[in-house]
């Protein structure tokens, strides 16, 4: 990790928002807080960070409208979303509008660690895979994490595009959850929680969907793991 990355902490509760701060500096960020949605937006406008680590439930603007904008906006940089326990359709709403990933309430502070630094590794530029490459009748473009299809573009997170990576990698082979997680989150399978990644890959389903495939491009497998069937 590189010392005194930037980390904006969106969160309207002081308690949390004051933990957050005194744990992320003391292991070696430079944090700025932001105790509502406007503050984050103009901070957002003014300031470069390398990480925004973003409360769901927030006065003024929320947290997904934030997202939302941001990305519409063409903000790149990585965004862990902070939800309560139980909003399983927010987070997978989250992950819909651009979130890298999300971390429940209550969490410890090493998971959220754990969260924070996957997240900063795969968004390094110095990691990026290749630069486009074919995904069923897809092109994906990891510069500009866009699928392409019939003249058509739908943005992918950068996630989502090296989950594409790896299944483009391995066609018609089983890839197992523990290779998903060893190779997209870049963490062993501790401390990530199991429907996790069941979670990323139906709404990377949902998504080749929308985008134009006619068929499942990413099978699964059952007791296995899931299959790219680059011929179905
Ligand atoms: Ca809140």
């Amino acid at each position: 990790m590189k010392v005194g990355q930037h980390i904006l902490v969106v969160e309207d509760e002081p308690k949390i928002r004051d933990g957050l701060r005194d744990f992320l500096e003391f292991q070696g960020f430079s944090v700025i807080c932001a105790e509502d949605g406007l503050a984050a937006e103009r901070l957002v406008a003014e300031r470069r960070f390398d990480l925004i680590l973003l409360d769901l439930m927030l006065p003024k603007i929320s947290g997904e409208q934030l997202c939302l904008k941001w990305r519409q906006q063409g903000l790149r940089l990585p965004i862990l979303m902070l939800t309560a326990k139980g909003q399983e359709n927010e987070k997978i709403a989250g992950l819909d509008l651009g979130a890298d990933d999300y971390i429940t309430k209550p969490f410890s502070l090493e998971e959220l660690l754990a969260r924070i630094r996957a997240v900063l590794r795969r968004t390094d530029p110095t990691c990026s895979v290749g630069q486009a490459f074919a995904f069923g009748p897809f092109t994906v473009d990891m510069e500009r994490l866009v699928i392409r299809h019939n003249g058509n573009e739908t943005v992918v997170t950068r996630r989502q595009a090296q989950i594409l990576h790896l299944f483009a990698a391995n066609p018609d082979l089983v890839v197992t959850r523990q290779q998903l997680y060893e190779n997209i989150w870049k963490e062993s399978l501790e401390g990530i929680e199991t429907r996790t990644i069941d979670m990323h890959i139906m709404r990377l389903r949902d998504l080749l969907k929308q985008a134009g495939s006619d068929n499942e491009l990413i099978q699964t497998v059952r007791g296995e793991g899931y299959q790219y069937k680059c011929k179905s």
